[in-house]
């Protein structure tokens, strides 16, 4: 292993799930935090720790040179980004490489080609692998607009280029409210991702979101099966499952083979996932995106198949080859993840942070809790209220769902509202046991159950 003391250029959840990887290598870790997050637990569990600067991200979690400052100080000889923040920035990977460390992702050029939705959706027909009719291109000039919006027929969806966590998409339902929404999305594009770039897609209606996870070694890909992550808010996934309970087997075969085709043709390092629409009915499917990233939803793929995605992501980008033959890769039962956000279902998921004051995790067999949550603990307001996610695994679905009901009644987190309850009555709910959702399922449903959320 070339990797001695890794980077952990991120905080939460996902920090601490890398210092797990990191520790069972043999490699020592670092910790950057921002002030705000002097006392999380990635800081307490790393060997050591750097204060990069002041709580507001800009400043901290995505200042690449107070980064690479505190790799050189530390010794640091590698970088892992987590999710969100710098994981998916060209640049950023560029320049960890050019101060000679090792950046646990993709080559910048790669993460330029897929990280982008445009280029992605390109490389993705060249590849053979069906995209969502929509646009060859950015849509800069508004009678180009005009012309493939009235090709593909409303409603569109218009989405940023650099979009991600559910942000920077606009549905319009007819002309002039495209025309309305297109300066504007544009607008608020360039405002949240520093690029204005917008490109156009026809809904899929009814659709489910299933997405593939591969791991690559510049050379060879191989897939990890699928998840299905078509319980959504807003377009952020809320609970996610693999494998899809709806995925006829030749489906799945076609499904994870382009997916290995795509990463493949764009030489692919490290952990990846692309993403699908499904149509259930037709049994198309759609590639959407790709995260050239770890997900927040990786356990699920690690608790049916047996791989440590973590660890696999580290060794790569260490040098050494894809151990993982395809034909080894199996799928052993079900498992499901739910989101365990700092949101109070009660008053429509607005943030609440606060203090942790008490916190009963939950065990068991096939139950894990991957978690920044320690008693008093104070959950700052400056970042994702994302807390935990808890992950179930068993033999059958059923059993699965079960236990997910069981082991969120065993959860207790004291100090804060959060959303298990919303996960006590999804767990308990006849069309969530019979897989009957697609991605527009959720929002409806709490619109009628909001009033049993409310007690
Ligand atoms: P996943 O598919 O892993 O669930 P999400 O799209 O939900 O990924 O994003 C994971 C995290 O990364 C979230 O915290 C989200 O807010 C953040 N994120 C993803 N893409 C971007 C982006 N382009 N800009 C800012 N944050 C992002
Ligand atoms: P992000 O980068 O924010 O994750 P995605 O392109 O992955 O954006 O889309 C997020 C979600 O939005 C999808 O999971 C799906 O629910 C919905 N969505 C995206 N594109 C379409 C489409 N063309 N038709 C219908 N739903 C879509
Ligand atoms: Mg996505």
């Amino acid at each position: 292993m070339a990797i001695k003391k890794l980077l952990i250029a991120n905080r939460g959840e996902i920090a601490v799930r890398i210092i797990r990887a990191a520790r069972e290598l043999g490699i020592k870790t670092v910790q950057v935090h921002s002030a705000a997050d002097a006392e999380m637990l990635a800081v307490k569990m790393a060997d050591e720790a750097v204060n990069i600067g002041p709580p507001h991200a800009a400043k901290s979690y995505l200042n690449i040179e107070a980064i690479l400052k505190a790799a050189k100080e530390t010794g640091a000889d590698a970088v892992h980004p987590g999710y969100g923040f710098l994981a998916e920035n060209a640049g950023f990977a560029d320049a960890v490489e050019a101060a000679g460390l090792i950046f646990v992702g993709p080559r910048g050029d790669s993460i330029r080609v897929m990280g982008d939705k445009v280029a992605a959706r390109v490389a993705a027909e060249a590849a053979g692998v069906p995209v969502v009719p929509g646009s060859d291109g950015r849509v800069d000039d508004p009678e180009h607009a005009r012309h493939i919006a009235m090709a593909i027929g409303f409603p569109i969806m218009i989405k940023a280029a650099a979009g991600g966590g559910g942000r920077g998409i606009r549905i319009a339902h007819d002309m002039g409210e495209f025309e309305t929404l297109m300066p504007q999305a544009s607008a608020e594009a360039k405002a949240a991702f520093g690029d204005g770039g917008l490109y156009i897609e026809k809904v899929i209606e009814r659709a489910r979101h299933i997405e593939v996870q591969i791991l690559g070694d510049g050379q060879r890909a191989v897939h990890c099966f699928e998840r299905e992550c078509s319980l959504q808010r807003r377009r952020q996934k809320v609970w996610e499952e693999a494998p899809s309970a709806v995925l006829p087997q030749a489906v799945r075969d076609k499904l994870c083979a382009s997916a290995v085709a795509l990463a493949e043709a764009v030489n692919y390092r490290g952990a990846g996932t692309l993403e699908y629409l499904y149509d259930d009915e037709t049994h198309h499917f759609y590639f959407i995106e790709m995260n050239t990233r770890i997900q927040v939803e990786h356990p699920v793929t690690e608790m049916i198949t047996g791989i440590d995605l973590v660890r696999e992501m580290i060794r790569i980008c260490g040098g050494e080859p894809l151990s993982i033959r395809q034909e080894d890769v199996r799928i052993n039962g079900h498992a499901i993840e739910v989101r365990i956000n700092a949101e109070d279902p009660a008053r429509n998921f607005q943030p609440a942070p606060g203090t942790v004051t008490a916190l009963r995790i939950p065990g068991g067999p096939g139950t894990r809790f991957d978690t920044m949550l320690y008693q008093g603990y104070q959950v700052p307001p400056f970042y994702d209220s994302l807390l935990g996610k808890l992950i179930v695994w068993d033999g059958t679905r059923s059993g699965a769902i079960a236990r997910m009901a069981r082991a969120l009644d065993e959860l207790g987190v004291e100090g804060l509202p959060t959303t298990k309850p919303l996960h006590q009555l999804l767990a308990r709910d006849a069309s969530i046991a019979k897989a009957d959702f697609h991605t527009r399922w959720l929002e409806p449903w709490l619109e009628a159950n909001a009033h049993r959320l409310n007690s």
